[in-house]
């Protein structure tokens, strides 16, 4: 059975598709583009809002899933907060209009002049490890902060079915590890000795963990708050950030599992946690996106090869990274489409779809049932709004594809650019053309390795 909503994104998808083709948006130029339903963004928000009913929340959308300025100014419209982990996610954030009470920075790499920045903002600050405690412990000496501060746990209940995705294991790079010997009573010393220390922070995990062992994690991170509380004999750990990782079905349009079964499953594991005694912070990502995304592609050209069809394309691993590299654990749904971007009705024939990387695994599906792909056609990956297009990777100095949202009004479909596809130029610049002779100068102290200066272009001016 699909829902209504199922079948909403579905048909607004369709429309945007065949109205991307019909404005040229989408053709032989630019072969290749992101989608984003914006309906679809802001009924995400809805749910997961409504899933938390009346408990007070703060829902930070993890900006790594999808870090697009537009798309945070979405979000934060919405009444969101938002989860940061470097400095251009922290800028992307604040070009998007965040104000530093909805801020919440992590990563287990912060540097000192980013721990000073957030601290004197007010941004929180969730603390991985001892020694980024110490950093802190300096700066704040300075300077007390005035936003909030939470140590990051790792309570160590177990992976997954993908291992990169496992934040919780026992030997994972993430937090504090809480069954380590020692751990807990470090933990409370650390809040103890520190007023200033009021959270607690667990991201126990992201796709392919189970919503029991989310769940599992969140009773460990409650209990220690609890036992951190009782310990010091008052209420010092006043707010729990409990992550994201609700995994995303790639296998259907249908939400699931839901916000609401997540609730549902803290609500038997951990029903204090929702009671309103500790101030929540939320940060999900993939959940909120993925299925509001969609990579276009036009098919460039088809073959055969030993008796199996291959349709290349211009989507690969620089948009379709996950998938190509770990087809296993990331299958996504392929659409075929005509060249008028309408559904192809055709009969099913096995085939590969491939992309433009020149590396003979740069396949996005494999041995999949389609209608016959031709050149010109249009292939569309589902559920790729997050951790997709917005994360490129540049192998083969392949361009960032531009990236629309879509609206469907009155049956009548309005685009908006939300990011322009990165020029030629712009890859050439950004791989050093303006230090272009800075090699050859480095090799020989009288050669620019030009015959005359007059042949030798400045840096930065470079042909393209
Ligand atoms: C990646 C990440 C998230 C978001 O994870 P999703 O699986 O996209 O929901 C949240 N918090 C932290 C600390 C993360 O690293």
């Amino acid at each position: 059975m699909t829902s209504a909503a199922a079948r909403r994104r579905r048909s607004a998808r369709e429309a945007a598709l065949a109205r991307v083709v019909e404005q040229g948006l989408l053709g032989p130029e630019q072969p290749l583009l992101g989608l984003l339903d914006v309906d679809g963004i802001r009924s995400s928000v809805d749910a997961l809002t409504a899933a938390f009913g009346d408990t007070p929340v703060l829902h930070t959308f993890a900006a790594k899933a999808c870090g697009l300025v537009p798309v945070l100014r979405l979000l934060a419209d919405a009444g969101m907060g938002c989860e940061v982990a470097s400095p251009g996610e922290l800028e992307q954030a604040l070009a998007a209009g965040f104000t530093p009470e909805r801020l919440v920075l992590d990563s287990p790499a912060k540097t000192v002049e980013e721990l000073r920045y957030a601290l004197a903002r007010g941004i929180a600050v969730n603390v991985d490890n001892f020694q980024e405690l110490a950093r802190i412990d300096a700066i704040v000496a300075e300077r007390p902060a005035t936003g909030p501060i939470g140590i990051r746990v790792n309570p160590q209940v177990g992976a997954g079915t993908i291992g990169a995705m496992s934040t919780a294991t026992t030997t994972s790079k993430f937090g504090i590890a809480l069954r380590d010997p020692g751990a807990v009573e470090a933990v409370v010393e650390a809040f103890a000795r520190r007023p200033w220390l009021n959270r607690l922070h667990a991201h126990v995990g992201s796709q392919g963990c189970p919503l029991s062992l989310i769940a599992a994690g969140l009773r460990a991170t409650y209990e220690l708050a609890e036992h951190v509380n009782a310990v010091l004999g008052r209420r010092q750990i006043t707010g729990l950030d409990i992550g994201g990782g609700l995994p995303v079905n790639f296998a259907a349009d249908e939400d699931d599992p839901t916000f609401a079964d997540h609730v549902a499953e803290l609500r038997e594991a951990v029903p204090e946690l929702l009671d309103g005694r500790y101030e929540l912070v939320t940060e999900f990502g993939r959940s909120l996106l993925a299925k509001n995304g969609t990579i276009a592609s036009l098919v460039e050209y088809t073959k055969s090869a030993g008796g199996r069809r291959i349709a290349i394309t211009h989507a690969g691993a620089q948009v379709a990274t996950r998938t190509v590299f770990m087809p296993e654990a990331w299958p996504l749904r392929v659409g075929a489409f005509d060249a008028h971007g309408r559904p192809k009705r055709t009969p099913e024939e096995i085939q590969d779809v491939a992309g433009p990387c020149c590396f003979a695994g740069d396949l996005t599906a494999v041995g999949r049932p389609l209608p016959l792909l031709e050149p010109g056609d249009v292939v569309a990956l589902y559920d790729t709004g997050a951790y997709y297009f917005s994360s490129h990777f540049a192998y083969n100095s392949l361009p960032r594809p531009a990236v629309y949202g879509y609206r469907v009004v009155d049956d009548e479909v309005r685009l908006a650019i939300v990011r322009e596809a990165q020029t030629v130029r712009e890859v050439v610049l950004e791989s050093g053309a303006a230090h272009v002779h800075a090699l050859v100068d480095l090799g020989s102290a009288t050669s620019s390795g030009y015959p005359s200066e007059h042949d030798r272009p400045e840096p930065g001016e470079v042909a393209v």
